[in-house]
């Protein structure tokens, strides 16, 4: 909101309260998306590391978020049920399901919840109530909505305000909204068409608008007042200045101590967008050979409000850094050297406190690659490191037998003592692949170098 880079100061100091705009979940989240959740791991992450306890939501919108910016149009999970032939209900479960394996592949840390906004209609209702009996709500023939010019400073965090915003030029207009800014609380249900998800409601049968979700998660989950609020810089114009004046026209409490705002990923260059055939995810990613941690570092390659370029070049640079990384690592030897290096894991720390600067916390950890200091040491200072990077430098760690082939030698011995072969025998595969052979004997089984 100040537009500088404030302290952070956490109005309780036993428990940072954090919330993120999740997806909707009408379609796969694409390489863009996951830039954001990734900013929301590297936050989490970094507080963590500085000793706080963070409760974070993220919600997912499996209702009401409209093919129009303008409150207009159909929503975007019913058109997608129509669509693929299933009921909205299937169709959100679906792209949960695949949101949250690629949350986990990206090795992004689990919030408290994952809210579902379909779970939390009863307390959009009573949002809304609350905000007509303050006077902040007028009703027309096809909703309930917000009056902005009743909402002191609605223009601070986007510099639109009632007077200078001329509605039109890019949205439909709506009649019979007062102000250009004003937007929907509740949308009644169309009277010819019967909805997949609609609910009663004082006002008549519809469903509730996207904004007014988020405000009723965050501080039904949260509290009136949390620290930090986190998504993409889009949310800057409309839906975060939205659900700030419904917060605080509720509660007349401030809602937010920090905004934080990512800058959307760029794809070769440009946009991204299914028309253009450059709408990658996660799984497209993997499909040309690389993992979702090349993608998690080359996400650290740039600050979060600077732009960032995904191309396939791009990507394999970072591939091609990350390896190098996890090479050296593999080749340390283990000696009994017991403390990481206290020097390096604060200028690393530094580099987060400065308005989490990846880029410069990545440049300490190669200054620690090639530092004189001892390979264990380095070592444990990395591990230390990886607490905030996340990626699974562990997994190569180990001096003759990478823990990561170990564990896969185990789960794989499991397999086969259960009877599972085709189980184990990928997983055989797997490890050769990283240059390693089991051997199975009676009651036990050996990991051996490849020759
Ligand atoms: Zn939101």
């Amino acid at each position: 909101m100040s537009r500088k880079i404030e302290d952070f100061k956490p109005i309780n100091p036993d428990e940072v309260l954090m919330y993120t705009c999740g997806p909707t979940v009408y379609d796969y989240q694409h390489v863009g998306n996951f830039r954001t959740f990734f900013l929301s791991d590297i936050i989490v992450r970094t507080l963590e590391f500085n000793g706080y306890k963070v409760k974070h939501i993220i919600n997912l919108t499996d209702l009401g978020h409209l093919t129009d910016d303008a409150d207009e149009g159909q929503d975007k999970l019913e058109v997608a049920a129509e669509k693929e032939g299933k009921s909205a209900k299937e169709v959100a479960d679906f792209y949960i399901k695949v949101f949250l394996k690629d949350y986990d592949t990206l090795n992004l840390k689990k919030p408290f919840k994952f809210t579902r906004a379909t779970d939390y209609i009863k307390e959009m209702i009573e949002l809304i109530q609350e905000l007509e009996r303050k006077g902040f709500t007028y009703v027309t023939s096809d909703g309930v909505y917000y009056d902005t010019s009743k909402f002191e400073g609605y223009g601070q965090m986007s510099g639109f305000t009632p007077e200078n915003v001329k509605e039109g030029a890019r949205v439909q207009v709506n009649e019979q909204k007062r102000h250009a800014n004003d937007f929907a609380l509740w949308k009644f249900s169309p009277d010819a068409s019967k909805r997949w998800q609609e609910y009663d409601s004082p006002w008549g049968v519809g469903f509730p608008g996207w904004h007014i979700e988020c405000s009723t998660m965050a501080m039904t989950e949260l509290d009136e007042s949390i620290d930090i609020h986190v998504g993409g810089e889009d949310h800057k114009m409309i839906h975060h200045p939205n659900e700030r004046a419904q917060s605080e026209g509720a509660t007349g409490k401030h809602f937010v101590n920090y905004w934080v705002h990512g800058t959307h990923l760029q794809v070769d260059g440009g946009r991204m967008a299914k028309s253009l055939g450059n709408f990658y995810t996660v799984s497209d990613v993997e499909a040309k050979g690389y993992t979702a941690m090349d993608l998690r570092f080359f996400y650290m390659t740039a600050h979060y409000r600077s732009s960032l370029n995904f191309t396939w070049e791009s990507l394999q640079s970072a591939h091609n850094s990350l390896k190098k990384l996890y090479d050296i690592i593999s080749g340390y030897k283990e000696t009994d050297e017991v403390e990481p290096d206290q020097a390096s894991i604060e200028k690393f720390n530094a580099a987060l406190e400065s308005d989490l600067n990846m880029p410069k916390a990545i440049a300490v950890v190669w200054e620690v690659l090639k530092s004189q200091l001892d390979e264990s040491v380095k070592i444990l200072t990395l591990l230390k490191m990886d607490e905030v990077l996340g990626l699974g430098i562990e997994d190569y760690v180990g001096f003759q037998i990478p823990q990561k082939v170990q564990n896969l030698a185990k789960m794989r011995w499991e397999y086969r003592r259960q009877g599972i072969f085709d189980k184990a025998d990928v997983i055989r595969k797997e490890i050769s692949e990283m240059g390693f052979e089991v051997e199975d004997g009676k009651t036990d089984y050996k990991v051996k170098r490849k020759l």
